[in-house]
């Protein structure tokens, strides 16, 4: 860089001005200059930032796009100015176009440098958090931009493959007899391969390959795992059809690993430790785990020097509650040996539900979502709020659905039944339920639906019958998932059978019409090429049906990217190894609308302050009302200052079944689809339609210790506190806001259960999710 510009940075820059002149040049020699022309786009709304802008030379226009195809001018950046600080730190999309007005010169500082620099040195912290203050509330201010603005934030969430820097990953599933791979290349998102290779260890071991370069197909000798993997390093290398000069070309190699049992709710980097634990999970997972675990060993011989990743079909099911995963059992089988409801093909419901809400122009955790993966193996999922509160697969993948060759639900009492009077062995029985029930079993025909509705229209009656068996069970299940979540916006169908057969799908569907589901039979009819999205509902129908093709592969190399950076993010900020946040234990509470104000404690009442609390702004009230719910009462409970637009009740889980109400756990001001409850103040009742939550733990905090600890507003964490019974709680959500003080909320179970008091600490201990 020259001088002229390094004199620039230290006297004009104030966010770099901290620093010395050797870490100045160490800084500008990572990064790059860009020019750009006047009238030229530097970056647009919705675009993912992997670096910090600094302005050396010119003016930038920023404006917001809005819904007509226009623009909302949001402001105007000099030389001297940075951008891209609020989309690192939220780790959101940026919310504004920013276009060259004169000649224009950019120093590009990558997020690797911007971590290890400007996050390590509290006043660059400082000056950020200052700027980003300044811009929020300089758009909060206009209530036209701060609409532009908040549109653009967090739609759904791109399913496209970005990273800081380009990366080739391989993706792969290995199975006992087959070996699945894919590769994506970032910066090539055209150059896609999936290969497979069949009949692995037997006579007749094939591999195909398919790729932008044309195809390969070849005969491979008989043999063992090792030279299938060789096998496949050959054809992504091959001269013609390959994709790679050789295996140093892959950065990243991400694993599907079939059961994370309770120990891996998120995808992991694998390191020998991870490995061991995932092997010890053998026993939930006998015909899948161990071959996965094979195939992370051969990976990691021939792809020595790269990261790889495991992500878990069971992680994205990790939120359902404990009703929803528990079997009515002695508990001791769940606590000791971990019998419970795990769910699988969790990367196809995410996938489907991202796409599904990208489609639609939602963000996730705007809708009820029921995704119906029908394939060779069926599951269904209900997904409130982006998360999967239900699943209809189980300890096993033999639960629910009927399947392929898998029985689905079934009285356990048939199983030691057929053990009795037919003298079957538990192998035997294993068998006969997952290999030999199903559509195979009921029509003695094929597992393969094509084939099972060919014979049901020709006329074959156990045909027809497995086929309206199946789309019974499936039916029975979207039932279901309306009712635990109350509710359905829209209904997915996708894999082998979901996104090819019409007939299922409309014999599935038939008499919905009550719960707002109208196909559309033409739309079904058509919709099944199998390669877009779409939508097989009417109109005006109230829930939106789509059919969404399922990509495990792409999910599985999505995962694996946000994995290696938050793992980056957590290593890097040495805050989270050595900066405690207080613990706060909250009790219930009331945050009252000022309407409701009025109707319990008199015309015209203000709330009166009694104390403040640790986050500035907020107080406890003198005033204290009694919750009224079906079946019982709590009295004497504390509204909390000042009033709100909407009111919202807290309450503690165990007090769920005092007053009779099942509330959802939700992060505050969420408070769509909660239950409601009679309120009695001491000058009246009011009776509230929703509002009552159990609150998500969360930690609050200023973006300046956000960008300290490398987090990102709305990303959920593990928090480890340290003492005699060390312990990490899980399903942490981060909050950030310039009003808000540094502090961790748990509720008054958690904390007995824990023995916890305010006052005590945790460490950030990892990074669960990021959306
Ligand atoms: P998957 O497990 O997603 O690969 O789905 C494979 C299964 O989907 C096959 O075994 C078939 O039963 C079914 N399938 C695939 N295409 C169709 C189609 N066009 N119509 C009905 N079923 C199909």
């Amino acid at each position: 860089m020259n001088p002229e510009d390094l004199a620039f940075l230290k006297s004009n820059v104030p966010l770099l001005a901290c620093f010395t002149d050797a870490q100045r040049e160490e800084m500008t020699n990572g990064s790059n200059i860009a020019v750009y022309a006047p009238g030229e786009t530097i970056v647009y709304a919705g675009d993912e930032i992997h670096f910090l802008g600094v302005i050396l030379e010119g003016k930038v226009a920023a404006s917001a796009p809005i819904a007509d195809g226009g623009q909302e001018p949001l402001g105007r950046l000099d030389a001297g100015e940075t951008f891209g600080d609020m989309a690192l730190m939220t780790g959101d999309p940026m919310v504004a176009d920013l276009v060259a007005e004169t000649r224009t010169r950019i120093l590009f500082l990558p997020l690797t440098l911007f971590q290890s620099h400007i996050m390590a040195e509290p006043r660059a912290v400082q000056q950020i958090s200052r700027t980003i203050g300044a811009r929020l509330q300089a758009v909060m201010r206009d209530p036209a931009k701060a609409t532009a603005v908040m549109c653009k934030e967090d739609t759904a969430g791109s399913l496209e493959l970005k990273a800081e820097r380009p990366e080739c990953i391989l993706v792969l599933n290995c199975g006992s007899s087959s070996l699945k791979y894919s590769f994506f290349d970032t910066s090539h998102p055209e150059n896609v391969v999936h290969g497979h290779i069949e009949r692995i260890g037997l006579t007749g071991t094939r591999l195909v390959q398919d790729g932008a370069k044309g195809e390969i197909v070849r005969e491979l000798p008989q043999s063992g795992h090792a030279e299938a993997f060789d096998a496949m390093l050959g054809a992504l290398v091959d001269k013609g059809a390959g994709v790679i000069p050789d295996a140093s070309a892959i950065s990243a190699v991400g694993h599907r690993v079939v059961h994370g049992g309770e120990k891996f709710t998120n995808s992991v980097l694998i390191e020998d430790t991870v490995l061991a634990e995932i092997e010890a999970l053998n026993p939930l997972a006998p015909l899948h785990n161990p071959v996965n675990v094979l195939g992370i060993r051969e990976a990691r011989r021939i792809f020595a020097a790269v990261p790889h990743v495991a992500v878990f079909d069971t992680a994205f099911h990790a939120t359902l509650p404990s009703h929803a995963y528990l079997y009515g059992l002695p508990h001791e089988y769940h606590e000791k040996k971990g019998v419970r409801r795990y769910g699988f093909h969790g990367s196809s419901h995410h996938y489907v539900a991202l796409a599904a809400a990208q489609f639609l122009l939602k963000r996730p955790r705007e809708l009820k979502i029921v995704s119906c993966h029908l394939g060779n193996g069926a599951s269904l999922c209900a997904i409130d709020h982006g998360r999967s509160i239900d699943t209809s697969m189980g300890f096993t993948p033999g639960e629910g659905l009927i399947m392929g060759t898998r029985c689905g639900d079934i009285d356990a009492g048939v199983v030691s039944f057929l053990e009795r009077t037919e003298h079957l062995t538990a192998a035997q029985l294993d068998e006969i339920l997952n290999k030999k029930s199903g559509l195979l079993g009921l029509s003695a025909i094929s597992n393969d639906m094509r084939e099972v509705e060919h014979a049901a229209d020709d006329g074959d009656l156990r045909a027809l019958t497995a086929l309206k068996t199946f789309c019974y069970r499936v039916r029975k299940y979207i039932g279901a998932y309306v009712a635990a979540m109350g509710g359905l916006d829209v209904l997915i169908f996708t894999a082998g059978i979901g996104q090819g057969s019409a007939g299922v799908r409309a014999t599935a569907l038939q008499g919905l019409q009550c719960m707002g589901i109208h196909l559309h039979e033409q739309r079904n009819r058509e919709a099944c090429d199998g390669r877009k999205i779409s939508r097989i509902s009417t109109d005006d129908s109230p829930v939106t049906v789509l059919v969404v093709p399922t990509d495990e592969e792409r999910m599985i190399a999505r995962e694996t990217l946000r994995t290696l950076s938050r793992d980056y993010l957590v290593h890097a900020s040495a805050a989270c190894q050595r900066e405690p946040v207080p613990i706060e234990v909250s009790a219930h509470h009331i945050h009252l609308a000022q309407k409701e104000v009025e109707a319990l404690f008199g015309a015209g009442h203000q709330l009166t302050k009694h104390a403040d609390l640790s986050q500035p702004g907020q107080y406890a009230c003198k005033e204290q009302l009694t919750i009224v719910g079906p079946k019982g009462r709590i009295e004497r409970v504390r509204v909390l200052g000042p009033t709100r637009k909407a009111t919202q009740v807290e309450i503690a889980m165990t007090e769920q079944f005092k007053l009779g109400i099942q509330p959802p756990i939700r992060e505050s001001g969420d408070i769509e689809g909660s239950p409601g409850c009679v309120l009695e103040g001491p000058a009246g009742s009011v009776t509230i339609d929703r509002g009552v939550i159990c609150a998500l733990r969360h930690v609050h905090m200023t973006p300046a210790d956000a960008l300290r600890y490398g987090l990102k507003d709305k990303c959920t964490v593990r928090v480890r506190v340290p003492g005699n019974r060390e312990m990490v709680l899980g399903d942490v959500r981060i909050r950030v806001d310039p009003s808000f003080a540094l502090a961790m909320h748990i509720d008054t179970d958690e904390a007995n259960a824990a023995n916890l008091r305010t006052g005590a600490q945790g460490f950030i201990d990892g990074i669960q999710h990021e959306d």
